[in-house]
């Protein structure tokens, strides 16, 4: 079976062809520039292939028609016609509360993808231009929808309310959804695999570019840093992660900004971007900074350090015990000095790494000592992986 996966943002595209059983990718790139002129990056692993190419892509519509015109390529491509494709699963970023699942896409499926649009306003716009796109040029193929949120569905009320008027969350729905949840359901599935059971309570720290942990017990999510949109939760590369709403206020009333402006600069030029003086909001600059003396680099991965071992802290917590720590994504998988700090003083809670089989990148691998009470665990995610194999079980 070959399933097709795409992530679609606003201006690019990503896109991998995987088998969902044994998750071989044969070819996977980027669509970037759409809107503005177009280029096309192109891999497929087993021919040895890369290509880059300038494509104008006026719309999602001609990245998608360059994306199976690379894809069926007698000498880059991997398939001979469309009819290969099994089907397309598409990353979309918020379901809102209509769905704990993945959903394959028709009218009503859309149309609920559509109201969640200002609860996700800077994510689904372009998930669904991704979606109509492939509808246009594959109408036939089946399209499956597979939702950030999702995952963090089973979450109690207690996690996920915020203590507003409940007119908000009744009228708007206002309240906690929490992001990245396929990749915090591929991990629990993973650890699940790996320790050959299931009832554990299990923190799993997704760092990346934007970070999300979540507290998880008997494979389900309990609790997530993440809330409404993906701005809140521990500092990230540029967003600003918890932070006391009066901020806002200040910065709008002071600098005569509008609350659209506000919100740009709290995901935009704040998380360890804007605690290193604007440095980087990359970890290896950071790191290199601070090995170089400067002090600025140095708090921002500190503070990273110390918001992320306060959320461990926390759902242990919530969940009355710790039984497995996960590392995943950039951060979290390669890493090194960034899981030292984090896991530096939680001794308390019986986590104990093992400073030399801390040092890798990359690879699924225990990294807390023998006699360890928490496991330890570097799991690489793979998100395109869920979304493959969720769309190969609807598409069925
Ligand atoms: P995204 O959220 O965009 O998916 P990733 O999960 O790919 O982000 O993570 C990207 C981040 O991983 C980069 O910003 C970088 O800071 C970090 N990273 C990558 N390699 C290393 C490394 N060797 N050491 C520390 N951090 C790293």
């Amino acid at each position: 079976m070959k399933i097709l996966v795409i992530n679609a943002g606003s201006s690019s595209l990503k896109y991998q062809l995987m088998d969902p059983q044994s998750g071989d990718v044969f070819a996977k790139g980027l669509c970037e520039r759409i809107g503005i002129d177009g280029r096309l990056t192109h891999k497929a692993p087993a021919k040895d292939v890369k290509v880059v190419r300038e494509i104008p892509m006026p719309t999602h519509a001609e990245a998608i028609t360059a994306v199976l015109d690379i894809l069926m390529d007698p000498v880059n491509g991997v398939v001979s016609s469309v009819d290969e494709i099994d089907a397309v699963g598409h990353r979309v970023v918020h379901g809102g509360s209509k769905f704990a699942g993945s959903c394959l896409i028709d009218e009503a499926c859309l149309e609920a993808v559509r109201a969640c649009i200002p609860l996700g306003p800077l994510h689904n716009p372009a998930n669904l231009l991704g979606i109509e796109a492939c509808q246009k040029i594959m109408p036939k193929t089946p399209q499956v929808a597979v939702f950030d949120t999702a995952y963090h569905m089973t979450m109690p009320p207690k996690a996920y309310r915020y203590a507003i008027p409940d007119e908000y969350y009744e009228n708007d729905g206002l309240r906690r959804y929490g992001f990245h949840g396929t990749s915090h359901r591929y991990i629990a599935k993973r650890v699940e695999a790996l320790m050959g059971r299931k009832d554990l309570k299990v923190v799993n720290c997704h760092l990346g570019n934007g970070s999300s942990l979540a507290a998880i017990y008997n494979g389900e999510c309990q609790d997530t840093s993440m809330g409404l949109s993906p701005l809140c939760g521990v500092p990230m590369g540029t967003r600003v992660g918890d932070v006391d709403a009066t901020v806002l206020q200040f910065i709008a009333k002071n600098y005569n900004k509008s609350i659209d402006e506000v919100m740009t600069i709290l995901n935009k030029k704040s998380g360890v971007l804007g605690l290193s003086g604007g440095v980087s909001s990359d970890f290896r600059d950071l790191e290199a900074g601070a090995a170089e003396g400067n002090e600025k680099c140095q708090l921002a991965l500190d503070k990273f350090a110390y918001e992320v071992k306060k959320f461990i802290g926390a759902y242990a917590a919530a969940l009355g015990g710790l039984d497995v720590l996960v590392f995943t994504a950039g951060v979290g998988e390669n890493g090194v000095l960034m899981r030292q700090m984090i896991c530096e003083g939680l001794e308390f809670l019986g986590v104990k790494l093992d400073v030399e089989k801390n040092k890798l990148r990359g690879d699924e691998r225990i990294i807390s000592a023998a006699d360890s009470k928490v496991t330890v665990w570097v799991i690489p995610t793979n998100e395109e992986l869920m979304i493959a194999q969720d769309t190969a079980e609807l598409a069925k």
